[in-house]
C-alpha cells in the first residue's frame, strides 16, 4: 500500500514573499532566492497561475497551518 497523499496548489503570482509557508512547513515550501517568493517543492505548472504538488499526509498538519495563516490567501489544500 503506498503513502497517503494529499494536493496543494499555490497561486504563485500574487505571492508576497512574506515567508511564512516555509517557516511553519519547511518541508513542503522554500523561499526562491531568485525573486524572493516561495516554491512549493516538487511541484508542476497547472495553466499560467498555478503550481500543484502532492505530498504526504505527514505533512498535513504543517499545511493546514501554511495555508490559514497566508496572508493573502493563495495555498490551498485538496484531498
Ligand atoms: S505564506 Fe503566502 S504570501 Fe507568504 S510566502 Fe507563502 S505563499 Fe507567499
Amino acid at each position: 500500500m503506498g503513502t497517503i497523499k494529499f494536493t496543494i496548489s499555490h497561486k504563485r503570482k500574487d505571492c508576497i514573499g512574506c515567508g511564512h509557508c516555509a517557516l511553519v512547513a519547511p518541508h513542503t515550501w522554500t523561499m526562491n532566492h531568485e525573486d524572493g517568493l516561495s516554491d512549493l517543492k516538487n511541484a508542476c505548472a497547472k495553466g499560467d497561475d498555478y503550481m500543484v504538488a502532492d505530498a504526504d499526509i505527514d505533512v498535513r498538519k504543517d499545511n493546514e497551518l501554511a495555508e490559514s495563516s497566508c496572508p493573502v490567501n493563495i495555498i490551498r489544500l485538496g484531498k
